[in-house]
């Protein structure tokens, strides 16, 4: 089935607003599994208004329209989808009577004139209730299409579109879709997109479509069929081929489940504790680990050594490290793991240090960081260069962290 987006309103235009509308049904439709080839913003004006419905109409199975339903002189979308259906405007008493409830309820608010042309429905419509304002939805059925109005605010339309249109236009469809995400880390977006070319390419039923994060890349993919376990048996054999394909990068197959959780449960698992000793990211680390719930089981402590003397007093580095090799070292980096498992009493620590920039008073470029991971007096040092401002170099950096301290435990503890 397909659908199409419209949207009213002048200020669209000019720019003077930002279309935040088509954004959110855009995705909504995605995630109903319906198809959207084409969005048209057209300002308020009656004979291009019409021109963009009857397109529409001409090439897809659902327009929905959104702005344009108040009560001014401008607001005209009811009136055009009516005549362009082929329906005369009548009043709806239910409308009546809510516009009338809408306005006793609020003393700031008085009731114009105009406000009653808000209860005008085209003939044989299905009016849909607007819970936070007066301008009913409507929905017109006719010749194997459906028109649907929405108001233009999106306070108005959001809540509408959960509560009433997104179970219509689920019921209307005859095919359930259902969807799993492939969450990868420790893998770049365009090697992964090298990588499944040629599932892209051939893809039909399921799609895959990735989906990029700082530092991961999560693939969608999505299938549809008559019922829920007809698509899941769609989805199995791709997901097995990008397992063959990608194997331990893959974390989660769980939307909901994040790469920190992924670690704190594998940590869990094999009774792991973990320490975390950072420079660069100040506490970044620690504070993603310590979201998860029941982190606790598992870390143990975090330590912000930023200065020289922090990394000296409470991670025993080396003052000779220091200076010969300056805090952002290979050599800092893995006496900081080393020393923080041993003093916290930690089976594994994982240290950061690095550059985030922008300024650099060290000979060394900006976004180089070193991460360490030891585990039983054995340490694994890496060296990246991460690209970006400041905050990027940061968030990238835990990424980077998280991600090696997965294929540390694969590696190192099994
Ligand atoms: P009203 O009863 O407020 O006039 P309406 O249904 O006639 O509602 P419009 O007049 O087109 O809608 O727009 C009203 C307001 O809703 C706009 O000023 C804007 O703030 C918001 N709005 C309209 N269309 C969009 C859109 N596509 N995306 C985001 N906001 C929008
Ligand atoms: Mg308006």
């Amino acid at each position: 089935m397909v659908v199409e987006l419209i949207s009213v309103g002048t200020e669209i235009l000019l720019g003077n607003i930002v279309n935040t509308n088509a954004a959110y049904l855009s995705q909504q439709c995605a995630l109903l599994g319906l198809s959207l080839y084409y969005q048209t913003s057209v300002g308020d004006n009656e004979k291009r208004l019409e021109e963009t419905l009857k397109t529409a109409l001409g090439r897809s199975d659902i327009v929905i329209l959104s702005g344009g339903l108040g009560p001014t002189q401008d607001d005209l979308t009811k009136e055009v989808a009516a005549r362009v259906m082929g329906r005369r405007l009548v009043e709806d008493p239910h409308s009546r009577q809510r516009i009338e409830e809408y306005f006793q309820g609020s003393s700031m608010k008085k009731i114009t004139e105009n406000n009653w042309k808000q209860a005008m429905v085209p003939e044989g419509c299905i009016v849909v209730d607007n819970q936070n304002g007066t301008a009913p939805g409507i929905i017109l059925e006719g010749e194997g299409k459906s028109v649907i109005l929405l108001p233009g605010p999106p306070n108005e339309l959001k809540p509408m579109f959960e509560h009433d249109i997104y179970p219509y236009l689920n019921a209307m469809r005859p095919e359930v879709i259902c969807s799993v995400m492939v969450k990868m880390c420790g893998v770049g977006e365009s090697a992964v997109e090298t990588e499944i070319k040629d599932l892209i390419d051939a893809q039909t039923n399921p799609t895959i479509a990735p989906y990029a994060k700082t530092g991961e890349v999560h693939l969608r993919v999505t299938a549809s069929a008559k019922d829920e376990k007809e698509a899941r048996k769609l989805i199995k054999p791709v997901v097995k081929e990008l397992r063959s394909r990608f194997g331990d990068h893959i974390y989660t197959l769980d939307e909901h489940v994040t790469l920190e959780e992924s670690v704190i449960a594998m940590l869990r698992e094999r009774e792991l504790t973990l320490t975390t000793a950072e420079s660069v990211t100040g506490g970044m680390l620690s504070a993603r680990l310590t979201n998860v719930p029941g982190a606790s089981d598992v870390f143990k402590q975090g330590l912000v050594t930023y200065c020289n003397r922090a990394k000296r007093k409470l991670l025993d580095v080396k003052k000779t490290t220091l200076k010969d090799y300056g805090a952002v070292s290979e050599k800092t980096a893995r006496e900081m793991a080393k020393n923080g498992a041993f003093i916290t009493g930690s089976d594994i620590c994982v240290s950061l240090t690095g550059l985030a920039g922008p300024g650099t008073d060290e000979d060394k470029p900006v976004g180089l960081v070193y991460i360490a991971c030891s585990y039983n007096g054995n340490v694994k040092v890496q060296e990246f260069h991460l690209k970006g401002e400041r905050a990027k170099i940061r968030e990238s950096a835990v990424v980077k962290a998280l991600t090696m301290l997965r294929e540390y435990i694969l590696e190192e503890v099994r």
